[in-house]
């Protein structure tokens, strides 16, 4: 039903003429996720510029029964931010940097800040906020609180949510939660904040947050290595784990197909070897000690893995330029695939000593119902955060691929709950995995989630048909 003259009023005296979006073709850019995959539609886009304006806008919907969805920078990846009727509540204009406290190490935020503008606040105050994606240029701190993003340093600092001290939170009855609380402890009873990270807009709109920083690191080095296989190169992550500890920040794994492609599509990319390997590996570690030189390290550590036989070749970054170069060539690998056809993409985990079997018995599974299929399984090994992408066989029509979507999804999805997986790592579930939810969570788990979503949101306004199906009629 569209929305009536009367609340579309309310919403406008709510938000001004700078919030209030009803024209159609200016709303229809916020109406498509990242990937093309879900297209949506809305009545209005509304966008709040206070904490209390969006506590007002959800207090007037939820009278009315309008469903809302929160959106961030909308580079999310399960349609998660993608409204199919109601308003589409933009956080762009909450986006104030609140406050640093360098003595306690902590920024508070608007929800609506984007996460780059973060990091360049928490690094001109001398400290570094770790949370880094590829999409951090446009990611907004609510988007990844929303989805509880990790990204490439997981393995030392762990996911936003290891990230977070305290949340501030307009709940669907127009109530706002003040919990923005600079912490390290507060055992007050349930820690309500982690209900919110990761519950995708369906409880209610983050509006602002407390979060950690660090010291920042001092010295940084990156390799780029060739192994022959995910085995080999597990050998490598434990051993370089077990030499730097917290020190190692990043390791990344990508196949032949990935790197081809990233030189393939991707400008001033080159291959960093004269020779072909199976597998590549992106490994990152930095300190903040002063009198450290981890370059040296670092090579120091890879030498006695060609001896025992799990490195093929190594190199070692000699400047930050040359670093920023080979990360590349594993950051530009998701718009590369874009370009080679027909692609279907999962995003599990499982434990990382799993890694192995998992790729290569789902790769042979694949291959089984679609020979030649190009596979490009790649991601944050540390984390045993694998995306498992499949790209068409060159000589296959897009559309006879695409065919196979819930076959590939059912064997992916199967494979690494039968490790001891997760069907969801990083990106979350949206509109794109519920019915894995109902397959692999039900029973008390989704019960309790149902029971959760019931008491914050009874009238289910809150991105209704996001994360688990609809709790208001069934
Ligand atoms: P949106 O896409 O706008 O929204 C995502 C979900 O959060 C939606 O359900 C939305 O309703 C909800 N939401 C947004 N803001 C709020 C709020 N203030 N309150 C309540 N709910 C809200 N993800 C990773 O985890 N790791 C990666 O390494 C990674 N790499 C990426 C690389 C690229 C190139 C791209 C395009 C995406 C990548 N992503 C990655 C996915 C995506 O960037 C993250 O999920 C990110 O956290 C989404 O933030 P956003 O602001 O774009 O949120």
């Amino acid at each position: 039903m569209p929305l009536s003259a009367n609340i579309l009023q309310s919403l406008h005296s709510i938000v001004g003429d700078t919030g209030f979006v009803t024209k159609q073709s200016e709303i229809a850019p916020f109406l498509v996720e990242s990937r093309n995959k879900f297209h949506g539609k809305c009545d209005a886009l509304i966008k709040p510029a206070t904490p209390q304006e969006v506590a007002e806008v959800l207090a007037a919907c939820n009278d009315h029964d309008i469903p809302v969805v929160p959106q961030g920078g909308n580079t999310g990846h399960c349609g998660g931010a993608v409204p199919n009727g109601g308003i589409l509540l933009n956080l762009s204009r909450l986006n104030h940097i609140r406050e640093i406290d360098a003595l306690n190490a902590t920024i508070s935020v608007d929800a609506g800040c984007i996460l780059h503008n973060i990091q360049t606040a928490a690094d001109q105050a001398g400290l570094y906020f770790p949370l880094s994606l590829a999409a951090q240029g446009s990611c907004q701190i609510g988007g990844n609180l929303a989805t509880n993003a990790g990204g490439i340093h997981v393995l030392r600092y762990g996911n936003t949510r290891e990230l977070t001290l305290g949340l501030e939170v307009a709940l669907p009855d127009g109530r706002l939660w003040n919990g923005m609380r600079a912490l390290r402890k507060d055992n007050t009873g349930y820690d309500l904040k982690h209900l919110f990270i990761g519950s995708e807009g369906t409880l209610g709109v983050i509006t602002g947050a407390v979060l950690k920083l660090s010291a920042k690191p001092k010295d940084h080095a990156t390799a780029f290595l060739g192994a022959l296989s995910p085995a080999d190169l597990m050998e490598v992550f434990a051993l370089l784990r077990e030499q730097f500890g917290e020190e190692l920040t990043a390791f990344e794994i990508m196949p032949r197909f990935g790197l081809e492609i990233s030189i393939k599509h991707m400008t001033g990319t080159r291959d960093p070897f004269h020779t072909p390997y199976h597998w590549y590996a992106v490994v990152d570690i930095a300190t903040s000690r002063p009198d450290s030189d981890l370059q040296s390290d670092l090579e120091d550590a890879l030498h006695p893995l060609f001896d025992r036989g799990f490195l093929q070749n190594a190199t070692v970054a000699q400047d930050m330029e040359q670093a920023n170069q080979l990360w590349a060539l594993r950051e530009n690998m998701s718009e590369a695939q874009k370009r080679e056809g027909g692609s279907i993409k999962h995003d599990v985990s499982v434990p990382v000593s799993k890694i192995a079997e998992f790729i290569e018995e789902t790769s042979h599974m694949i291959g089984n119902i679609v020979p030649n299929s190009r596979i490009c399984a790649f991601g944050h090994m540390g984390d045993g955060n694998i995306h498992f992408n499949i790209s068409q066989p060159e000589e296959m029509k897009k559309v006879s691929f695409l065919a196979h979507w819930n076959d590939f999804n059912e064997i992916v999805h199967e494979m690494a709950e039968k490790v001891g997986g997760s069907f969801s790592a990083e990106h979350g579930i949206g509109q794109l995995k519920t019915e894995e939810m109902e397959l692999f969570r039900g029973g008390v788990e989704l019960d309790m989630m149902r029971a959760l979503k019931q008491t914050f949101d009874p009238n289910n306004i809150m991105n209704p048909g996001k994360v688990i199906k609809d709790t208001k009629g069934g």
